[in-house]
């Protein structure tokens, strides 16, 4: 279960009211082991605020990026606020283009479209505040509860103006993926990110622990977007993150929401009309949960998005998040570029480029042996073949012939060789090696 270690832990380390910066700093310490710990023994709900951490300790240009993108949105919010005559921003519904990157290495990874498809209504109705769920909102909430006026598309021109379904099926080696941006690099045998000032991106792979993450607005473009763990992506009815709601979480990050209770103890969402929070909440509770102080307020608002309650329970944004979100997509925000996008525009080429298949092979495969003149090497489930040298040698070890795979169908000239038993030897620079018999007649 996702964090079920952290709760009775931080109840002993708030005992000691008395120096709130102390306490902080013994809570960061203690949840820090305890992500440690949990993430030996289950999965993380949401590995967002680990991941900005990363960026921005590693970085202090993108540190300073990210705090001009909130000090921006804190404008925005304080303009509006002081103009009496303001009634709405402008642009009524806003409308993001999405590219969707299914990465699969087996069959079950290859999720359908149909998944997709009811992950995008997933997201247009909670910021559309249009799901059936949202008649649980407890009353005591309903009067900040938004309709965002948010909704997400699957783009219908690709970056060159061919025509797409917004939905890309795509073969990798990789059967699981870490959370540390591999899978937005064809290189790293995972998808490129279409321009991000135009698409949204969606990346969708096996993550080992972690449901999901997002990049903040004003992040480095080429990563910018949200990864998924297939197994949360659309309605699938299975666990407790069953109803696609992890991805309208990472959405409100990828807009710049923070998690509800600030990431740290009682702290700061940068939202005025969410209740200060201990921290985050597991399960799916009912009723007033009172944390911080916050019993004026209505208590814990642990049935916002952003928390991390399972998916049964969450159904809202509210009013102060709607507007931080939306103000990125003013002039000068770090989002307003997406309004410009022309995914959504219709393609100047009708033909959908086809998928490439899968390979039939998940191994490598020599053909043909016994072979008299040349044999095909073919490599083609796993390109990072590609530069590792072949090594043949005879029955006495000498070495006949070597060569650098440059393909991942590699066709090797054997008419030089002798009539008789070789073996053909191969190792990639990550430690894994091939090794066959080959049969020269
Ligand atoms: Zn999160």
């Amino acid at each position: 279960m996702p964090h079920e270690c952290y709760g009775s832990i931080i109840v002993i380390a708030i005992t000691d009211p008395y120096n709130l910066f102390l306490m902080n700093r013994i809570i960061t310490g203690i949840v820090g082991v305890l992500f440690c710990l949990c993430q030996a023994t289950g999965q993380e709900a949401c590995y967002t605020s680990n991941y900005l951490q990363n960026i921005w300790q590693g970085s202090p240009e993108a540190a300073r990026q990210a705090e001009a993108v909130k000090l921006f949105v804190d404008r925005q919010i304080a303009a509006r606020q002081a103009d009496l005559s303001w009634r709405g921003d402008g642009t009524a519904v806003i409308t993001v283009p999405v590219v969707v990157h299914i990465l699969y290495n087996t069959p079950n990874q290859n999720i359908s479209d149909d998944r997709i498809y009811s992950q995008l209504k997933v997201l247009n109705d909670a910021f559309r505040r249009m799901a059936a769920d949202t008649v649980n909102t407890p009353d005591r909430f309903k009067d900040r509860a938004a309709d965002a006026e948010i909704e997400f598309r699957l783009a219908t021109s690709d970056p060159n103006r061919r025509a797409t379904t917004g939905i890309i099926h795509q073969y990798t080696p990789i059967s699981l993926w870490e959370p540390d941006d591999k899978m937005k690099y064809s290189a790293q045998m995972g998808a490129d990110a279409w321009d991000t000032d135009s698409y949204l991106n969606i990346w969708v792979c096996p993550l080992r622990r972690q449901l999901g993450y997002a990049s903040f607005p004003g992040g480095d473009p080429v990563l910018d977007g949200i990864v998924l763990n297939t197994a949360v992506v659309g309605v699938t009815g299975k666990g407790d993150y069953n109803q696609g709601k992890t991805a309208v979480h990472e959405a409100g990050h990828w807009l710049g929401l923070r998690h509800i209770w600030g990431d740290d103890y009682c702290g700061d969402d940068g939202v005025d009309d969410t209740p200060q929070q201990a921290n985050f909440t597991n399960g799916c509770p009912t009723g007033v949960r009172v944390s911080c102080g916050n019993s004026k307020d209505g208590g814990d608002m642990y049935m916002n998005y952003m928390d991390i309650t399972t998916d049964p329970c969450t159904n809202l944004f509210t009013e102060g998040q709607k507007q931080r979100m939306r103000a990125l997509f003013d002039p000068g925000g770090a989002r307003y570029a997406l309004l410009r996008s022309g995914a959504l525009n219709p393609p100047l080429y009708q033909e959908i480029p086809v998928a490439e298949d899968a390979p039939t092979w998940l191994h490598p495969q020599l053909y043909p042996n016994p072979a008299t003149a040349g044999v095909t090497l073919d490599l083609a489930y796993d390109p990072r073949w590609v530069g590792a040298t072949l090594v043949v040698t005879n029955l006495q070890g000498v070495v006949v012939k070597k060569a650098v795979i440059s393909n991942k169908i590699q066709v090797l000239d054997i008419r030089t060789l002798k009539p008789g038993l070789y073996l053909l030897n191969a190792r990639r620079a990550d430690g894994v090696s091939l090794k066959f018999k080959l049969v020269k007649i």
